[in-house]
């Protein structure tokens, strides 16, 4: 379970204070599949920041699962961050390492024996259909392949939870689609997935929960919603 209570963040800008979150509250579930909508400047990527513990909400609270984020050690933190893959828009992959490297950097991090490296990665890029491209490097992929190449290393820790950032802000529709479907196919096999888009078409295929935001409040939070601009 994920709760937001009450939250709200301000950053400084010059001299005077811009509130990013104002009094944000929401809960969600495990296994539930949610997008945070709204332009850019809404406060999505705010949401994200404080979940990962990245940064610290000035007012309110944040719990994921067992862990009350704003009030935990360094080595609370990254135990809780084992919890959760991110996807970003530009993929973050490491140029001169390939697919499978990429894929096997998580677990060497987490210092996992070589043997279990060896069994995982192949599974985990049999997952997103990559099986063919492991020995290919980040410039020899299309956006589509290194989305989901990012989605196997995001995957490979077997996280509670997969937090996409505009996981399509490069992708052609079509890619999208493709990336869209992937997650579904993960949400239901048990992972919650928390998905901050500004991807209109994307939101009104889907048919899942979808928090609107505007000017760091909650204007909508609604099951199978869809992304209304006014
Ligand atoms: P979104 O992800 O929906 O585009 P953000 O959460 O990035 O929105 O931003 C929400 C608001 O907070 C914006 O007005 C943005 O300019 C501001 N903001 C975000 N990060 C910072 C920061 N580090 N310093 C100052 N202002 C910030």
């Amino acid at each position: 379970m994920i709760i937001f209570q009450g939250v709200s963040k301000g950053y400084k800008s010059n001299g005077h204070e811009l509130l990013a979150l104002d009094n944000v509250s929401f809960k969600i579930n495990p296994k539930e599949f949610v997008s945070l909508v709204g332009k850019s400047g809404a406060g999505k990527s705010t949401i994200i920041k404080l979940l990962t513990g990245e940064e610290e909400p000035t007012k309110g609270r944040i719990i994921f699962g067992s862990y009350d984020v704003t009030k935990l050690k360094t080595s609370e933190m990254y135990q809780m961050r084992r919890h959760i893959g991110t996807i970003f828009q530009d993929f973050k992959l490491l140029p001169e390492k390939t697919a499978f490297e990429n894929v096997a950097f998580a677990l060497e991090a987490a210092g996992r024996p070589e043997s279990e490296i060896n069994e995982l990665v192949p599974k985990a890029l049999d997952m997103v259909g990559l099986s063919s491209k492991e020995k290919n490097f980040p410039r020899e992929m299309s956006g589509g392949e290194k989305q989901r190449v990012a989605i196997a290393r995001a995957m490979i820790n077997n996280p509670d939870v997969i937090i996409a950032d505009e996981p399509t802000g490069n992708l052609d529709p079509i890619n999208s689609n493709d990336i869209i479907k992937l997650l579904l196919k993960i949400n239901e096999l048990g992972t919650t997935i928390i998905l901050a888009t500004h991807n209109k078409d994307v939101i009104n295929n889907l048919s899942k929960r979808v928090i609107s935001l505007e000017s760091g409040q909650i204007i909508r939070d609604e099951e199978e919603g869809k992304y209304i601009l006014f």
